[in-house]
């Protein structure tokens, strides 16, 4: 199913792309049919990106070009510090609390921080177009929407 989110990247996309009908090879009506051949089957065609069927990789190429991506390793320790005392003390040492998890055991770390993000992700305060390759904080996101989306 698709979020709202995404529903609003498609109208977002379609708003920046334009019908084109391959068979022809021209741009078609906004209406989506193409005036030549009467198809209504057509293609996308983002100027400087090419034609493509669908619209997520129009605003994947949109969201990559205005957008910073958030660091996942970088998100997911601001996090653990806001949420661990700063140090820890291991017998006589006093030792920074995040780092020591860290190194102590990066598995565990990993594993932490992978269900930390799936969390963030359904939650919608990051948003990923292409399965987490590639992450945005939503209200950059919606940011982007609401100043060039109308
Ligand atoms: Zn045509």
């Amino acid at each position: 199913m698709k979020s709202e989110i995404e529903t609003k990247l498609e109208q977002f996309a379609i708003k920046r792309s334009y019908p084109f009908c391959y068979s022809c090879y021209s741009r078609a009506a906004q209406s989506g049919v193409c005036a030549k051949c009467g198809t209504d089957d057509c293609m996308r065609e983002y100027p400087g990106h090419g034609v493509e069927f669908g619209t997520q990789w129009i605003y994947k190429a949109i969201l990559e070009s205005e957008l910073e991506p958030i660091s996942e390793g970088d998100a997911f320790e601001d996090y653990m510090r806001e949420v661990y005392p700063e140090t820890t003390v291991v017998g006589f040492l006093n030792l920074d609390t995040v780092t020591t998890m860290r190194d102590q055991d990066p598995t565990a770390w990993d594993c932490a921080q992978s269900e930390w993000m799936d969390a963030q992700l359904s939650d919608e305060v990051f948003f990923t177009p292409d399965n987490g390759t590639t992450i945005y904080s939503m209200s950059d996101v919606e940011a982007l929407l609401e100043k060039g989306g109308g």
